[in-house]
């Protein structure tokens, strides 16, 4: 099972989108997907018509401590999609309390791991939307991650949160064996604006080895996608955001599957 989560420290940069467009063509390929929603703000689970509201059956159920967790809770916050091998578990509002009480509770920042632990002969490939603050949600993200997609919106103010997350992975990797590799991946890319081309070549001179070499564009058959609860890909396979999602699956499959690359920390030379 590989796990990967989409995480940036700022909202509206594509965390969301990026899962469901990834998640959906995993499960195109015929793998067994899971999309974890670790957002108090529970835009995942709203994409596919699940309440923010209802407290039962959602990522909410995951945070146990350890020897604590109830079987039968994590298999009923596992809900079908409409897309075939794609599954979700919603987030809820609750999450956000979660957020402040778990803190102090020994063992939580491991929750999301242990949870996973019980489904890893049910899907091939997790993707977790995580919230845009550091708190334990994002750190139970990463913490069961093997690697890190950070969507970046290509546009000036963008570079900020990039570096917030930055730290975070940094301070993460205190903790861990190996660093946790992650690639930076433009959003929402304009061509014809100035901010946009000069903010994507910003990017790719400041982390040039961390920096996917393409984009993501604008592209509003996301957008209508998501307005309409159904993936992009169902609403229509062509569109130049899926092509895009689809060749930034193949370079991030590619770097798990050959050395990591995109390491924190990491000089990757040539
Ligand atoms: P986040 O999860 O980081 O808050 P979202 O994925 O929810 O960001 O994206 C924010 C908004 O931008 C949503 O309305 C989404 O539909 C839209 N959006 C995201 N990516 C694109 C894109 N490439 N082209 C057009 N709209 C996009
Ligand atoms: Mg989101």
């Amino acid at each position: 099972m590989r796990v990967w989560s989409v995480a940036n420290q700022k909202g509206g940069v594509g965390k969301t989108t990026t899962t469901v467009a990834l998640g959906c063509l995993l499960a195109q390929q015929g793998k067994r997907v899971l999309m974890l929603d670790l957002d108090p703000q529970a835009s995942l689970g709203s994409y596919f018509g699940h309440s923010p509201e209802s407290t039962s059956h959602s990522s909410f159920d995951w945070f146990a401590p350890p020897g604590k967790l109830d079987p039968a809770q994590l298999d009923a916050s596992i809900h079908d999609t409409d897309a075939s091998g794609l599954s979700l578990v919603p987030g809820n509002t609750a999450l956000a309390t979660m957020e402040r009480n778990a803190v102090s509770q020994e063992g939580m920042g491991l929750a999301v791991s242990r949870a996973l632990t019980c489904l890893w002969d049910r899907f091939d490939h997790v993707l977790i939307d995580s919230p845009p603050t550091l708190g334990v949600l994002l750190v139970n993200a990463l913490a069961a991650s093997e690697q890190v997609i950070v969507p970046v919106q290509t546009e000036f103010l963008a570079i900020k949160g990039v570096e917030r997350m930055l730290n975070t992975l940094q301070m993460i990797n205190r903790s861990r064996r190996h660093p946790l590799p992650y690639l930076l991946v433009p959003t929402l890319f304009d061509r014809r604006t100035q901010a946009g081309v000069s903010s994507f070549r910003h990017m790719r001179k400041t982390w040039p080895e961390h920096v996917w070499n393409s984009a993501i564009p604008v592209d509003t058959r996301l957008r209508d996608a998501s307005a309409k609860g159904v993936t992009p890909l169902a609403l229509d396979p062509d569109s130049r955001g899926i092509q895009a999602y689809g060749s930034l699956l193949k370079t991030l499959l590619k770097t798990t599957s050959e050395a990591p690359l995109v390491a924190t920390g990491a000089v990757v030379h040539g």
